[in-house]
């Protein structure tokens, strides 16, 4: 066989591009590939392997094999030498296929009379699409030219599969985008949606993947890079000196886009016959593919960086991006890679669901999702690739699983469900401004949590009480900087505003951990869930911290104030932090600034050690606020983030309640107000149990005051107590069952 030049693998790709130009079904055009390849190639065997579902490759097309194998002929990834190339989405060279470790001899095809063996992935972006053969009967290794030039074609292949050339008539293929797709990710957000795709990024489609003259493709490429310089270079004068994290993302950028070694294989692969954007799509689907096998954080992210910059890039040479004309539907899921915390705030509330390829339980935009009261489904793999615009999708946060294009069936049992959560909503309305009495007479008061703006004007309708919990940290997460004074104390006296006179309890801020602020340098800790983070980073760094409580002091403006502290561990952390706020209102009084009218000052109880901590603690706080999130990490060590513990121990196993009755105990003693504001308040069948172990305040997210308000009226308080007594006497390990049990022979 002959060499194959650089010029010969643009002649294959220009024959391949007449025969795409050609009328013809798609079966008829594989079937044509297939001998151009072969033929050019001078192999005497082509062929073309495609994904039947996520789990098997069919041949597809044939030169050289048995036709009465095409579409028999099936194997399972990782099966076979084809399987392997599918599996390890890497080419298999060799000279004497049947010695390889993995050869299938395969009957049908007739394939033990071909020695030599050339497999190349086909895929898009790092998406499996198929596998592309060529056989030869002559002992022989394939050059490095010939495997590109394979390459090269296979990638053209996968471009040509995604704008659905290949469908049709008899067809080898079914449409991509069509099919209903389930994707299983986890749950960051509960709730259900139903709604249309809105893509975060719209993909860019290649819609010419074969150039004719390298020459006018290279300065398109030329002049695309260095508009993509130019951009980035006004982005890093804009990031200024002030954002020294964005500043040095910006520098990694800048970096990729003057290496020589990335242009250097763009052009090359111009030069080989591809069009400008197919180049930059090819070096883009070999950074995805070596994301996921890189194990180094670092790196990885710098894949990403250069993905990024590849997006970029293709948008500016095919004139597609975010405006591609596209119309946000009227019931927008978002459905993205990954997204931050500012971005998804511009969206708002008009999302009905977010569906992410990556983030986590912890992450900010998860944060966000939750402060908005959207669903969220995350480590949904691929969404993005599988998705179109305006497809159809159901999102079900409570199982974290997500409908894509669904079928009619699951779509109306989806629209029953939805049904039913609304007519529950009704219910919930009904007893909106009736209080949470049980039938015992036991009234618990119910709260809200908050961290937004806008969460605010949930509070009348939601029949919330109060803000038990209003998280400070998203004005900090979602900005480049950290925010000045007078802008929280207007955000502030919004907030107060909006409430009226109802309570709004503020906790400082509560970074750290999983929390890192975007102008925060990273601390590498090994664990920085018990790390330097909340009231740690507060005392021993208390610039912001005090810029902060002068801020509450200046909104509340002679108002009642209530500032809580988060995550103190012991007292002289409490103490300490009490002392510099009365400090600031020492100073702020100096300064001839109003004083609150009242001043609350409360603790989150969220370690363990805090409930044995001196009685004077208790004396102190004016009040105490159990973070259960926290708390039920630390009691169980089992982290709260990680997917493989988190839901590991029961909320209501009798440990924890024993425990929990231990710290309200304490608290009468002392007759400090105590209440709950993690999410399992939110819950209803904890929310009841809670209530019976003696806890009268609970804080949630709005969404939950109706369910935990109608369950916590229907029982009788007592009553709980004992099922929840005689279930600890029977030794069991969580009282649910029992619980459970009880509920369930109630009206
Ligand atoms: C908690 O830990 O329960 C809590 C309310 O705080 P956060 O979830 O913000 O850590
Ligand atoms: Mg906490």
């Amino acid at each position: 066989m002959a060499e194959t030049s650089e010029s010969e693998s643009r002649k294959l790709l220009s024959r391949l591009q007449a025969v795409m130009a050609e009328a013809a079904a798609g079966q008829e055009r594989l079937d044509r590939i297939t001998h151009l390849i072969a033929d050019s190639m001078k192999t005497e065997v082509c062929s073309i392997y495609l994904l039947r579902d996520a789990e098997t490759l069919e041949l597809c097309a044939t030169q050289g094999l048995s036709p009465e194998a095409v579409h028999v002929t099936r194997m399972r990834i990782g099966e076979g030498l084809v399987g392997r190339v599918a599996r390890q989405a890497r080419p298999i060279n060799t000279a004497n296929a049947p010695a390889e470790k993995g050869f299938r001899y395969m009957p049908e095809t007739g394939e033990e009379a071909y020695s030599s063996f050339l497999g190349v992935p086909i895929q898009r972006l790092g998406e499996l699409l198929g596998v592309l053969v060529v056989q030869s009967k002559d002992e022989r290794q394939y050059s490095e030219d010939e495997v590109y030039a394979i390459e090269v074609v296979a990638m053209v292949i996968a471009e040509m599969t995604e704008l659905g050339v290949f469908v049709g008539e008899g067809a080898a293929l079914s449409a991509r985008h069509t099919n209903q797709v389930m994707f299983k990710g986890g749950t960051a957000q509960e709730g259900a949606a139903m709604g249309h795709v809105w893509l975060h990024e719209p993909r860019v489609v290649v819609t010419n993947p074969v150039a004719d003259d390298p020459a006018v493709e290279r300065v398109r490429l030329n002049e695309a890079v260095d508009q993509l310089r130019t951009d980035i270079d006004q982005m890093l004068t804009h990031a200024g000196k002030g954002d020294k994290d964005q500043a040095e993302v910006l520098e990694a950028y800048r970096m990729f886009a003057r290496s020589r070694g990335w242009m250097r294989r763009m052009e090359e692969d111009i030069e080989r016959g591809l069009s400008a954007e197919a180049a930059v799509e090819k070096e883009q689907s070999s950074a995805r593919a070596r994301m996921e096998t890189v194990p180094d954080a670092y790196l990885r992210e710098r894949l990403h960086d250069l993905d990024d910059l590849s997006n970029r890039l293709l948008r500016l040479l095919t004139g597609q991006g975010n405006n591609t004309g596209a119309e946000m539907p009227m019931d927008p899921v978002l459905v993205a890679r990954n997204i931050g915390p500012a971005e998804l705030l511009d969206y708002g509330r008009r999302l009905k669901g977010i569906v992410l390829e990556e983030g986590s339980v912890g992450s900010h935009a998860a944060i966000v999702a939750r402060a908005l009261a959207i669903p969220l489904v995350i480590h949904a793999k691929r969404i993005s690739t599988e998705a179109l615009n305006g497809d159809p999708i159901l999102v079900d946060g409570d199982q974290g699983i997500v409908h894509l294009r669904p079928e009619d069936t699951v779509a109306s049992a989806f629209r029953d469900k939805l049904a039913m959560q609304a007519e529950a909503q009704e219910r919930y309305a009904s007893i909106r401004d009736k209080p949470a009495t049980s039938l015992c007479g036991t009234t618990v008061s119910l709260q809200m949590n908050a961290g937004l703006m806008a969460d605010l004007p949930s509070l009348p309708s939601s029949g919330a009480e109060g803000v038990g919990l209003f998280r400070t940290e998203l004005q900090f997460l979602t900005r480049a900087r950290v925010p000045r004074r007078g802008e929280l104390a207007q955000l502030y006296a919004r907030v107060m505003d909006a409430a009226g006179d109802k309570r709004v309890i503020f906790r400082t801020l509560d970074i750290g951990s999983d929390k890192v602020l975007p102008y925060m340098k990273p601390q590498d800790e090994p664990n920085p869930a018990l790390g330097w983070r909340a009231i740690r980073v507060g005392l021993d760094k208390p610039g912001v911290m005090r810029m902060q409580l002068q801020a509450l002091i200046r909104a509340a403006n002679g108002r009642p104030l209530s500032v809580m502290f988060p995550f103190i561990a012991q007292f002289d952390e409490f103490t300490a932090a009490r002392d510099h706020l009365m400090r600031e209102m020492d100073r702020e009084a100096a300064l001839g600034h109003v004083l609150p009218s009242d001043l609350q000052v409360g603790a989150m109880l969220e370690t363990p050690s805090l409930a044995f901590a001196p009685h004077q603690f208790f004396e102190m706080a004016d009040f105490i606020s159990i973070g259960g999130n926290d708390l039920k990490q630390f009691f169980f060590a089992a982290d709260r983030e990680n997917e493989r513990v988190r839901r590991r121990y029961d909320t209501l196993n009798i440990s924890y309640l024993t425990f929990l009755e231990q710290i309200v105990h304490r608290c009468a003693e002392a007759d400090t107000p105590l209440s709950f504001c993690g999410e399992d308040a939110g819950r209803p069948v904890e929310a009841v149990c809670f209530a019976a172990m003696g806890l009268r305040n609970l804080s949630m997210r709005p969404a939950s005051i109706g369910p935990v308000k109608s369950l916590l009226r229907r029982v009788d308080l007592r009553e709980a107590r004992s099922v929840i007594t005689e279930a600890r006497g029977t030794g069991a390990q969580s009282v649910r069952g029992a619980v459970m049990d009880w509920l369930k022979r109630q009206a």
